[in-house]
């Protein structure tokens, strides 16, 4: 099977699928990979950082069973390549990255291909953006060790967050946690998986 057959086979959302279609994955890596854009597999677009594998984006994006009413917030803009997936899918994106320049070249980037329902911020992830809350859609591409409490807060009744969870030496899980019409939180662990750690900002 080619893991295009293989996206295919486990994602349950067309709209994922489509979404994976349209936006072009060799803008959002460093020139010398272009060849390799579509790969699957993580690739480096510097700081250390990585682009996630293009089946763990389908994978989380479809745990979300995002519609085109959801406001959505990402953790770990990177090279916002998740962000546009997500901007096809949803109304509104709001995605906070903490190295800055990073930052930069993803807003340019996005910006130039003409993705203009996200909002970019700079920051702190851990501590969402508490004016835009709640969220009814919360996807966080960094492992935290735990499932940051304040974003859960920031989590609508009825909604979905996807999120890696593990220290670095151990392996990391993703947690797909629905909050419940009468706030109470449901946690499914779908998938064993290796991310770059959430960065705790030293105050
Ligand atoms: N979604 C990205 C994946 C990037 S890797 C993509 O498709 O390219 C994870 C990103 O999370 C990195 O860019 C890293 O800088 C960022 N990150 C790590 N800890 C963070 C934190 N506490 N707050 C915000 N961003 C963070």
């Amino acid at each position: 099977m080619t893991d295009e057959q293989i996206i295919e086979n486990v994602i349950k959302d067309a709209n994922v699928l489509k979404a994976i279609k349209t936006v072009p994955r060799h803008e959002f890596v460093p020139k010398e990979y272009i060849n390799s854009a579509y790969e699957d597999g993580p690739l480096p677009i510097g700081h250390g950082q990585t682009i996630s594998q293009l089946f763990i984006v389908a994978f989380m994006t479809d745990h979300l069973e995002l519609n085109s009413t959801h406001k959505v917030l990402e953790i770990g803009t990177g090279s916002g390549y998740q962000t546009a997936i997500l901007s096809i899918l949803s109304k509104h994106v709001y995605s906070i990255e903490i190295i800055d320049d990073l930052l930069k070249e993803s807003s340019i980037r996005l910006k130039k291909l003409g993705y203009d329902n996200i909002t970019l911020q700079s920051g702190d992830g851990y501590k969402g953006i508490e004016q835009e809350a709640p969220f009814d859609r919360i996807i966080i591409t960094a492992a935290p060790e735990e499932v940051p409490d304040t974003l859960l807060a920031q989590l609508n009744v009825g909604g979905i967050m996807v999120v890696p969870i593990g220290k670095q030496c151990e392996i990391q899980h993703l947690w797909v946690i629905k909050k419940d019409s009468d706030g109470s939180l449901m946690k499914e662990k779908v998938l064993p998986v290796g991310f770059v750690p959430m960065i705790k900002k030293i105050n």
